[in-house]
């Protein structure tokens, strides 16, 4: 964890030093930071010959506009204060990237590992109920996705769990996103995170003024890259930069240590490995050594924290060798070791724009699963109409045969993976467009995440404003 500091703190006190900066009505920005509502849950599961007692959490930390959304984590270690944090950045992040959710998170205190596929299928649909009868989990109100030792099976097991305690309702394969595609999910979920990571990465990399803070050079292929997790975020993302931007990733740190080339690691053998055997030690592709800890340390043009939060603190920042650090996970950086790093140059990319591909592919799936129709065939009908019109008329005017346009036959021939990525590297680049902008032209703004929360901050308090609250 983070230190002297819980993690909800240091999220309030990222919070607090955009606010300041923002003028608001007195009382809002109180109002904005605290959760509205935190549900806590202890039930039981006859397994194994006996009772065991689950404590489950599910946090609205906002819920205009709704429904409030956010993953549910499945992990040993979680408790109140981190579901709470991690709503209030998914509040955020959701109005950074603009997109018309509040903020939830949820977790489960369990070790998943220690549970066999069909005693979690029960669990799960125990904890399913307790969130729907008390109105945590439903398509309009509250919607859970993937998080931390959670998957698209657990999802699917949600849902089919919520359509059985509400049958009637139409929407109800909108109760989750990050479905498997057979039921009601969409192409590109699954690497939505880690593609959001590299549209991210791109983004700064093509912005001369920002680059130019980091003296990396203008183009990433060669680029020595550290990430720590190769869960599905840090995989899909070590994934991408290294086979199609040319990135080298040069250290992995895992669990069970670290394992390093120099040349650059073959991310998918790596991962094939960890699946195998449960770590990166034996992997025959890099050199392994157990001290994981200070491989955080290892000298890199990039290094990707894609694990979990308070990775990075006071102790360790002071020696990190990087130049940008790209918050793959959720609050990976305390407050204070930010504000080491700010003082020696180190440009951070933040977790409310870094990994906002996740909810933002969500987002896309929602609505498919609200419209019912497939996502995309209204876009390619509507131009194919169009083009036809355009095309008669032109035809009618000059009494020559008009030829199909690139963009029409593109649009015509898209597949829903196409549109999905397409989508969403449109909005990671104008968030980080509004993001860096307002980084350059105010002095007062010290970083990119502060920049990042100005932005999510000034658009809540707009909604209150609209509402007249
Ligand atoms: N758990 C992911 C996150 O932290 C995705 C949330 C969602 O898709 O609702 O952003």
């Amino acid at each position: 964890m983070s230190g002297s500091k819980t993690f909800l703190q240091d999220v309030n006190s990222m919070f607090q030093e955009a606010a300041d900066l923002i003028s608001m009505e007195e009382g809002l920005a109180t109002k904005i930071m605290v959760a509205n509502s935190t549900y806590i849950t202890r039930f039981g599961v006859r397994l194994r010959g006996r009772m065991h007692t689950f404590e489950g959490w599910r946090s609205v930390h906002s819920n205009h506009p709704s429904p409030a959304k956010g993953g549910i984590r499945y992990a040993s270690y979680a408790n109140l204060d981190e579901v709470e944090a991690l709503a209030a950045l998914m509040t955020y992040k959701c109005a950074l990237m603009d997109i018309p959710f509040g903020g939830s998170k949820g977790a489960l205190k369990i070790d998943p590992k220690e549970w066999t596929q069909d005693e979690l299928e029960r669990i799960t649909r125990r904890f399913t109920q307790e969130l729907v009868r008390h109105e945590f989990l439903t398509p309009s109100l509250n919607v859970p996705a993937p998080d931390v030792g959670t998957n698209e099976t657990t999802m699917m097991w949600m849902a089919d769990e919520y359509r059985r305690q509400r049958p009637t309702d139409i929407n109800g394969s909108a109760c989750v996103t990050g479905k498997p595609l057979a039921a009601g999910g969409i192409e590109g979920r699954i690497e939505a995170t880690g593609r959001g990571v590299q549209y991210s990465i791109q983004a700064f990399f093509e912005s001369e003024i920002d680059r130019a803070k980091t003296k990396l050079p203008n183009t990433l292929k060669g680029a020595t890259v550290v990430v720590q997790g190769l869960g599905n975020v840090g995989y899909h993302a070590a994934k991408f930069l290294s086979e199609e931007d040319g990135c080298r990733i040069v250290s992995v740190i895992e669990r069970d240590g670290v394992v390093r080339n120099p040349d650059g690691l073959n991310i998918e053998e790596l991962k094939q490995h960890i699946i195998q055997t449960g770590g990166v030690r034996g992997f025959d592709g890099g050199v392994h050594s157990l001290d994981a800890t200070d491989a955080l340390a290892d000298e890199c043009d990039i290094l990707i924290p894609a694990a979990l939060e308070g990775v990075i603190t006071e102790d360790n920042a002071p020696y990190l060798r990087t130049k940008l650090i790209v918050e793959a996970a959720n609050g990976p950086m305390t407050f204070k070791a930010n504000e080491i790093l700010r003082k020696l140059g180190v440009v951070v990319i933040p977790d409310l724009f870094a990994n906002a591909g996740g909810v933002t592919v969500s987002y896309f799936e929602w609505v498919k699963n609200l419209t019912h129709i497939p996502f995309g065939l209204m876009e390619r009908r509507r131009d194919e109409m169009g083009h036809r019109v355009l095309a008669q008329s032109l035809e009618r005017m000059t009494g020559n045969q008009f030829p199909e346009d690139g963009a029409t036959a593109f649009l015509q021939g898209a597949r829903e993976i196409d549109l999905v990525r397409s989508g969403l590297d449109d909005k990671m680049r104008s968030a980080y467009a509004e993001m860096s902008n307002l980084w350059n032209t105010n002095d007062r703004i010290p970083d990119l995440r502060t920049a990042a929360y100005i932005i999510a901050v000034r658009r809540i308090a707009g909604i209150y404003k609209a509402l007249g609250i």
